[in-house]
């Protein structure tokens, strides 16, 4: 089974937030600064809209599509998704372990991710979730 490389893909992260006046700063994963562009002390937080596009996204998945992650914690995830539940996909990876991935369609949205090889399960905030068309090499 043959996956997309990541030179197929477009990697746009999701949007950060001024928790002050809303303004958006583009980066891969939360900004390194502690200052929005109007100056503000900002505590970032991911952009509302986009995580409610990816929730509509994953909840649109079916086992056997193919499934772009990337978040906090662990590396990003190509893979196939294996199981669907309410609110929640287990995906396989090729080269690293089983993911776990959950959301919930609340305000604000939430969308987050673990590893299935430890013992104790902690999930971390997922910064961008995509398709990938998967090749079966048939
Ligand atoms: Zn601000």
């Amino acid at each position: 089974m043959i996956l997309a490389t990541r030179e197929d893909i477009d990697y746009p992260h999701i949007d950060w937030v001024c928790d002050r006046c809303g303004s958006v700063y583009v980066s891969d994963g939360p900004p390194d600064t502690d200052h929005c562009i109007e100056g503000h002390h900002a505590e970032w937080r991911p952009n509302d809209e986009q995580l409610a596009t990816y929730v509509d996204l994953l909840e649109s998945l079916a086992p056997g599509d193919g499934i772009l992650v990337s978040g906090a914690g662990p590396a990003p995830l190509m893979s196939i998704v294996e199981e669907v539940g309410d609110g929640w996909l287990r995906a396989e990876s090729i080269d690293s372990p089983a993911r776990k991935v959950r959301w919930e369609r609340g305000d604000p949205p939430t969308i987050e991710w673990t590893r299935l090889d430890r013992d104790h399960t902690h999930y971390q905030d997922v910064y961008h979730v995509d398709t990938v068309e998967v090749d079966d090499g048939r």
